[in-house]
């Protein structure tokens, strides 16, 4: 008989016997511990580990809220797609992505592997730590996940059913409203802008009608351009990290959008790092020097690295014949840049006037030094958006940071 055949919300104790109930991975007999270590607030994170062996896995359940009928969709739909996200991308990039064990829509849990001996890549960063294939991996996992589940390499009717299982319309509509259309208007009045720039984000932000224009290009573009399975998210909160491996995980926003979406994302929250380093260690400090050098170099070649895997993997898997035409591949990469420039550019802008602020921006004491780094990135960010057709390499990134950087 099946215990677990009605939903409810286990306490830490209760995933001992559930574990061993859905999956054969501890010993029969073995000593197990378990204990909640998750901090959201709809999510709850299990680890159950063995306390002789030291083996330990992880449990995901959606809360108690989903109980409740109508949310309930939403929220299995959410873990499904999680789960099957992690899954996919674990084939297409391998050892990149915790692995999934079992997906339980009754009970509405992911058990997965534990991400053992990493951290949160953010505070990582803001403690000034380094990986040093961060760009290599990334760009790996990127190109694999996303040109591998586009038009260029799919049968276009089985993309087409991937469209359809992954529309992701809740958390969707969240990026249009918090990077596509409040940091440029606050109409939600929810933004938060850091007083001392109050007048600079009027006049840079809420009154300038050309950056409105592209931002209006960019978001329809993300909400129609159905190209790759993106992960939606790729924020170096979503990154588990040492100084060997890192892990790229909780794709609760995937769906079938711009490659760029991706791609942007990163490339903006690593220079998030370099402000941070930039602003809290002093000049005589010899760890800031190497670790700003460190993420422009990371940033540099995560663009350069994707272009070369993405040129790879296109003369070898392009299916379509008309994506054979001789400059059809040039062409469609320039879009991507466009689109990841562009998103490098939002994501900047968002993460300091937005709803959603970053702690390596946020924790910075001196107010000078903040308002600095802010005027920095807001106007990084909207050269990122105007010129984005002009950024056709990781060294177009280091010139534009440099010359703004100088600006301030
Ligand atoms: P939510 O979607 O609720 O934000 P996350 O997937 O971000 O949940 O997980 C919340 C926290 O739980 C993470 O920051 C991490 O500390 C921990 N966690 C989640 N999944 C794992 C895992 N596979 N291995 C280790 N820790 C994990
Ligand atoms: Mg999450």
């Amino acid at each position: 008989m099946n215990k677990y055949e009605n939903y409810f919300l286990m306490k830490a104790e209760d995933t001992i016997d559930y574990i061993k109930e859905k999956v054969d991975f501890f010993e029969e007999g073995a000593n197990l511990e378990a204990k909640e270590i998750g901090d959201g607030n709809l999510n709850y994170v299990f680890k159950v580990k063995d306390v002789d062996s030291g083996k330990s896995i992880i449990i995901k359940q959606a809360g108690e809220v989903t109980r409740i009928s109508e949310d309930m969709k939403l929220s299995v739909d959410r873990g499904r797609i999680e789960a099957s996200v992690l899954t996919l991308q674990g084939s297409l990039a391998p050892g990149i992505v915790p692995k999934v064990y079992l997906y339980d829509d009754i009970m509405c849990t992911i058990i997965m592997e534990d991400m053992v001996d990493h951290e949160m890549m953010r505070p990582f960063l803001m403690n000034f730590k380094t990986y040093e294939n961060f760009a290599e991996d990334t760009s790996t996992f990127l190109a694999n996940t996303l040109i591998s589940t586009s038009d260029i390499v799919m049968n276009h009717k089985e993309k087409k059913e991937l469209v359809r299982d992954y529309i992701n319309p809740d958390l969707c509509e969240i990026s249009e409203d918090l990077v596509y259309t409040e940091p440029f208007n606050d109409m939600n009045n929810r933004n938060n802008v850091f007083p001392p720039i109050k007048d600079f984000v009027e006049k840079e932000l809420y009154s300038d009608e050309k950056l409105h224009l592209e931002v209006a290009k960019l978001k329809f573009d993300f909400m129609n351009n159905a190209q790759s399975l993106i992960h939606g998210d790729l924020h170096t909160g979503s990154v588990f990290i040492n100084k060997e491996h890192m892990y790229i995980f909780d794709p609760e926003f995937a769906f079938y959008g711009p490659m760029g979406y991706d791609i942007g994302n990163v490339i903006a929250n690593m220079f998030f790092a370099w402000c941070h380093a930039d602003a809290v260690l002093e000049d005589t400090d010899e760890r800031k020097e190497p670790f700003k050098t460190w993420v422009i170099t990371q940033i540099k070649d995560l663009v350069d690295l994707f272009i070369e895997k993405y040129n790879k993997i296109y003369d070898e898997k392009v299916n379509d014949e008309m994506a054979k035409v001789p400059g059809f591949k040039e062409y469609y990469l320039s879009t991507i840049l466009a689109d990841t420039a562009g998103v490098a550019g939002l994501e900047s802008i968002r993460r300091i006037v937005g709803m959603a602020n970053v702690i390596d921006i946020t924790s910075i004491e001196d107010e000078a030094k903040r308002a600095r780094a802010e005027k920095i990135v807001i106007t990084l960010g909207k050269k990122y958006i105007l010129d984005r057709h002009n950024f056709k390499s990781g060294q177009d990134y280091v010139d534009a940071i440099n010359e703004v950087v100088n600006q301030f």
